[in-house]
Protein backbone atom coordinates (compact mmCIF):
# COMPACT_ATOMS: atom_id res chain seq x y z
CA UNK A 1 0.00 0.00 0.00
CA UNK A 2 1.20 3.42 -0.53
CA UNK A 3 1.37 6.84 1.18
CA UNK A 4 -1.99 7.81 -0.38
CA UNK A 5 -3.93 4.58 0.07
CA UNK A 6 -2.74 4.08 3.59
CA UNK A 7 -3.94 7.95 4.18
CA UNK A 8 -7.51 7.21 2.05
CA UNK A 9 -7.95 3.96 4.27
CA UNK A 10 -6.68 5.14 7.54
CA UNK A 11 -10.26 4.81 9.61
CA UNK A 12 -10.40 0.86 8.34
CA UNK A 13 -6.87 0.19 8.69
CA UNK A 14 -7.45 1.60 12.56
CA UNK A 15 -9.91 -0.96 13.20
CA UNK A 16 -8.52 -3.94 14.35
CA UNK A 17 -10.73 -6.08 12.96
CA UNK A 18 -9.83 -4.81 9.94
CA UNK A 19 -5.92 -3.29 9.74
CA UNK A 20 -3.85 -3.37 6.90
CA UNK A 21 -4.16 -6.86 6.03
CA UNK A 22 -7.78 -6.62 5.76
CA UNK A 23 -7.56 -3.30 3.92
CA UNK A 24 -5.73 -5.30 1.39
CA UNK A 25 -8.03 -8.07 1.32
CA UNK A 26 -10.51 -5.54 0.16
CA UNK A 27 -8.01 -4.37 -2.60
CA UNK A 28 -7.88 -7.21 -3.89
CA UNK A 29 -10.93 -8.28 -3.67
CA UNK A 30 -13.73 -8.49 -6.56
CA UNK A 31 -17.41 -7.57 -6.19
CA UNK A 32 -20.17 -8.23 -8.42
CA UNK A 33 -23.50 -6.11 -7.69
CA UNK A 34 -26.40 -7.14 -9.24
CA UNK A 35 -28.93 -3.53 -9.53
CA UNK A 36 -27.45 0.02 -9.95
CA UNK A 37 -30.60 0.97 -8.44
CA UNK A 38 -32.47 1.54 -4.63
CA UNK A 39 -30.35 -1.16 -3.10
CA UNK A 40 -27.21 -0.88 -5.94
CA UNK A 41 -26.70 2.48 -4.74
CA UNK A 42 -24.87 3.05 -1.62
CA UNK A 43 -23.71 -1.50 -1.90
CA UNK A 44 -21.81 0.18 -4.95
CA UNK A 45 -21.09 3.83 -2.98
CA UNK A 46 -19.69 1.97 -0.05
CA UNK A 47 -17.98 -0.61 -1.49
CA UNK A 48 -15.60 1.98 -3.78
CA UNK A 49 -15.22 4.49 -1.03
CA UNK A 50 -14.06 1.62 1.25
CA UNK A 51 -11.69 0.70 -1.93
CA UNK A 52 -12.74 -2.81 -3.04
CA UNK A 53 -10.72 -3.56 -6.01
CA UNK A 54 -12.91 -4.56 -8.71
CA UNK A 55 -17.02 -3.75 -8.23
CA UNK A 56 -18.68 -5.01 -11.74
CA UNK A 57 -21.94 -3.97 -12.36
CA UNK A 58 -25.62 -5.21 -14.09
CA UNK A 59 -28.21 -3.40 -14.87
CA UNK A 60 -29.75 -3.16 -18.65
CA UNK A 61 -32.26 0.53 -17.30
CA UNK A 62 -31.60 3.54 -17.77
CA UNK A 63 -31.46 6.38 -14.62
CA UNK A 64 -35.09 7.65 -13.72
CA UNK A 65 -35.69 7.17 -9.91
CA UNK A 66 -33.78 9.67 -8.35
CA UNK A 67 -35.28 9.39 -5.21
CA UNK A 68 -33.87 6.27 -4.05
CA UNK A 69 -31.53 6.08 -6.32
CA UNK A 70 -28.43 7.91 -4.79
CA UNK A 71 -25.81 7.28 -6.99
CA UNK A 72 -27.25 8.77 -10.11
CA UNK A 73 -27.47 12.42 -10.88
CA UNK A 74 -30.18 14.31 -12.33
CA UNK A 75 -27.75 15.23 -15.08
CA UNK A 76 -27.78 11.16 -15.75
CA UNK A 77 -31.59 11.17 -16.49
CA UNK A 78 -31.91 8.88 -19.61
CA UNK A 79 -27.84 7.15 -19.45
CA UNK A 80 -28.00 3.48 -18.58
CA UNK A 81 -27.65 3.48 -14.58
CA UNK A 82 -24.16 1.43 -15.00
CA UNK A 83 -22.83 4.55 -16.68
CA UNK A 84 -24.09 7.26 -15.12
CA UNK A 85 -22.73 4.72 -11.62
CA UNK A 86 -19.41 4.07 -13.10
CA UNK A 87 -18.79 7.93 -13.32
CA UNK A 88 -20.20 8.66 -9.83
CA UNK A 89 -17.74 6.39 -8.57
CA UNK A 90 -14.65 7.17 -10.60
CA UNK A 91 -15.01 10.54 -9.16
CA UNK A 92 -15.51 9.18 -5.33
CA UNK A 93 -12.57 6.58 -5.62
CA UNK A 94 -10.39 6.38 -9.23
CA UNK A 95 -8.57 3.70 -8.21
CA UNK A 96 -11.53 1.30 -7.85
CA UNK A 97 -11.86 -0.80 -11.28
CA UNK A 98 -15.27 -0.48 -11.96
CA UNK A 99 -16.62 -2.67 -15.12
CA UNK A 100 -20.64 -1.40 -15.92
CA UNK A 101 -22.46 -4.28 -17.89
CA UNK A 102 -25.84 -2.60 -19.00
CA UNK A 103 -27.60 -5.68 -19.48
CA UNK A 104 -30.18 -8.20 -17.73
CA UNK A 105 -27.32 -10.76 -16.53
CA UNK A 106 -29.02 -14.77 -16.41
CA UNK A 107 -28.16 -18.24 -16.30
CA UNK A 108 -24.96 -19.30 -17.38
CA UNK A 109 -23.61 -15.81 -18.10
CA UNK A 110 -24.41 -14.94 -14.20
CA UNK A 111 -22.57 -18.16 -13.69
CA UNK A 112 -19.55 -17.06 -15.50
CA UNK A 113 -19.63 -13.65 -14.06
CA UNK A 114 -20.17 -15.10 -10.86
CA UNK A 115 -17.09 -17.55 -10.89
CA UNK A 116 -14.89 -14.28 -11.63
CA UNK A 117 -16.20 -12.82 -8.50
CA UNK A 118 -15.33 -12.90 -4.42
CA UNK A 119 -18.85 -12.19 -3.65
CA UNK A 120 -21.57 -11.31 -4.86
CA UNK A 121 -24.49 -8.42 -3.90
CA UNK A 122 -27.85 -8.94 -4.65
CA UNK A 123 -29.82 -5.27 -5.35
CA UNK A 124 -32.30 -7.04 -7.67
CA UNK A 125 -36.22 -5.89 -8.13
CA UNK A 126 -37.93 -9.64 -9.04
CA UNK A 127 -37.85 -12.54 -7.91
CA UNK A 128 -36.40 -14.70 -11.27
CA UNK A 129 -33.39 -12.39 -11.44
CA UNK A 130 -33.08 -13.11 -7.34
CA UNK A 131 -33.45 -16.81 -8.37
CA UNK A 132 -31.12 -16.63 -11.31
CA UNK A 133 -28.43 -14.98 -8.82
CA UNK A 134 -29.15 -17.55 -6.04
CA UNK A 135 -28.65 -20.57 -8.63
CA UNK A 136 -25.22 -19.48 -9.85
CA UNK A 137 -23.71 -18.39 -5.75
CA UNK A 138 -24.70 -21.83 -5.01
CA UNK A 139 -23.73 -23.92 -8.05
CA UNK A 140 -20.25 -22.07 -7.62
CA UNK A 141 -20.29 -21.50 -3.55
CA UNK A 142 -19.94 -17.95 -3.96
CA UNK A 143 -20.95 -16.09 -0.81
CA UNK A 144 -24.48 -14.32 -1.88
CA UNK A 145 -25.41 -10.88 0.00
CA UNK A 146 -29.08 -10.62 -0.69
CA UNK A 147 -31.01 -7.40 -0.20
CA UNK A 148 -35.00 -6.48 -0.79
CA UNK A 149 -36.97 -3.08 0.19
CA UNK A 150 -40.44 -2.20 -0.60
CA UNK A 151 -42.62 0.30 0.63
CA UNK A 152 -41.47 0.49 4.80
CA UNK A 153 -40.40 -3.17 5.19
CA UNK A 154 -36.78 -4.28 4.50
CA UNK A 155 -34.57 -7.34 4.73
CA UNK A 156 -30.98 -8.90 4.28
CA UNK A 157 -29.69 -11.91 4.22
CA UNK A 158 -26.12 -13.74 3.64
CA UNK A 159 -26.50 -16.95 1.81
CA UNK A 160 -22.89 -18.99 2.20
CA UNK A 161 -22.93 -22.34 1.16
CA UNK A 162 -19.14 -22.40 1.54
CA UNK A 163 -20.09 -23.68 4.98
CA UNK A 164 -21.71 -26.70 4.69
CA UNK A 165 -25.51 -26.90 5.97
CA UNK A 166 -25.83 -23.26 5.14
CA UNK A 167 -29.15 -22.45 3.73
CA UNK A 168 -29.66 -20.41 0.01
CA UNK A 169 -32.07 -18.10 -1.45
CA UNK A 170 -34.41 -20.68 -2.76
CA UNK A 171 -34.82 -22.47 1.38
CA UNK A 172 -36.64 -19.33 2.31
CA UNK A 173 -38.25 -18.40 -0.84
CA UNK A 174 -39.03 -21.72 -3.10
CA UNK A 175 -39.56 -21.14 -6.57
CA UNK A 176 -42.16 -22.71 -7.58
CA UNK A 177 -43.72 -20.67 -4.25
CA UNK A 178 -46.46 -18.27 -5.03
CA UNK A 179 -43.81 -15.13 -4.37
CA UNK A 180 -45.69 -12.25 -5.32
CA UNK A 181 -43.39 -9.45 -6.81
CA UNK A 182 -44.03 -6.29 -5.37
CA UNK A 183 -41.74 -4.14 -7.19
CA UNK A 184 -41.19 -0.69 -6.10
CA UNK A 185 -41.99 0.64 -9.18
CA UNK A 186 -45.67 -0.08 -8.70
CA UNK A 187 -45.64 -0.11 -4.55
CA UNK A 188 -43.83 2.66 -3.44
CA UNK A 189 -40.31 2.31 -1.22
CA UNK A 190 -39.31 4.88 1.66
CA UNK A 191 -35.95 6.15 0.18
CA UNK A 192 -33.74 6.38 2.73
CA UNK A 193 -34.91 2.44 3.59
CA UNK A 194 -32.91 1.41 0.55
CA UNK A 195 -30.19 3.38 1.77
CA UNK A 196 -30.49 1.39 4.93
CA UNK A 197 -30.72 -2.18 3.44
CA UNK A 198 -28.08 -1.36 1.18
CA UNK A 199 -25.84 0.33 3.60
CA UNK A 200 -26.50 -3.30 5.54
CA UNK A 201 -25.34 -5.20 2.44
CA UNK A 202 -22.50 -3.20 1.67
CA UNK A 203 -21.57 -4.01 5.21
CA UNK A 204 -21.62 -7.74 4.93
CA UNK A 205 -20.17 -7.86 1.52
CA UNK A 206 -17.19 -6.32 3.06
CA UNK A 207 -16.72 -8.34 6.32
CA UNK A 208 -16.80 -11.13 4.09
CA UNK A 209 -13.99 -9.83 1.83
CA UNK A 210 -11.93 -8.58 4.65
CA UNK A 211 -12.72 -11.88 6.90
CA UNK A 212 -14.27 -9.29 9.74
CA UNK A 213 -16.45 -10.30 12.19
CA UNK A 214 -19.43 -12.58 12.41
CA UNK A 215 -21.73 -11.90 9.25
CA UNK A 216 -25.27 -12.73 8.97
CA UNK A 217 -25.03 -15.97 7.11
CA UNK A 218 -28.12 -18.65 8.72
CA UNK A 219 -30.16 -15.44 9.85
CA UNK A 220 -32.58 -13.27 7.71
CA UNK A 221 -32.60 -9.76 8.80
CA UNK A 222 -36.30 -8.02 9.32
CA UNK A 223 -36.53 -3.80 9.43
CA UNK A 224 -39.58 -1.64 10.01
CA UNK A 225 -38.93 1.27 9.26
CA UNK A 226 -41.80 3.06 9.83
CA UNK A 227 -41.18 1.48 13.81
CA UNK A 228 -37.62 1.06 13.18
CA UNK A 229 -37.60 -1.63 14.67
CA UNK A 230 -35.35 -4.97 13.79
CA UNK A 231 -35.22 -8.57 14.31
CA UNK A 232 -33.35 -11.56 12.92
CA UNK A 233 -34.73 -14.84 12.72
CA UNK A 234 -32.71 -18.19 12.05
CA UNK A 235 -32.65 -19.52 8.80
CA UNK A 236 -33.01 -23.58 8.11
CA UNK A 237 -31.37 -25.33 5.00
CA UNK A 238 -34.67 -27.29 3.47
CA UNK A 239 -33.39 -30.42 3.16
CA UNK A 240 -35.55 -31.04 -0.30
CA UNK A 241 -35.07 -27.71 -1.73
CA UNK A 242 -34.19 -28.23 -5.53
CA UNK A 243 -31.44 -25.44 -5.53
CA UNK A 244 -29.25 -26.52 -2.59
CA UNK A 245 -30.68 -29.87 -1.61
CA UNK A 246 -27.62 -31.90 -2.30
CA UNK A 247 -24.82 -29.73 -1.34
ZN1 LIG B 1 -31.72 -24.09 -0.76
Amino acid sequence: MNDEQLLRYSRHILLPQIGIEGQARLLAARALVIGAGGLGSPVALYLASAGVGAITLCDNEDVTNLQRQIVHRTASVGRKKVDSARDTLAAINPEVKVEALAERVDGKRLETLAASHDVVIDGSDNFATRHAVNRACVKLKKPLVSGAAVRFDGQVAVFDLRTPGSACYACLFPEAGESEDVRCAVMGVFAPLTGIVGSIQAAEALKLLAGAGETLAGRLLLLDALTMQVRTIRLAKDPACPVCGKS
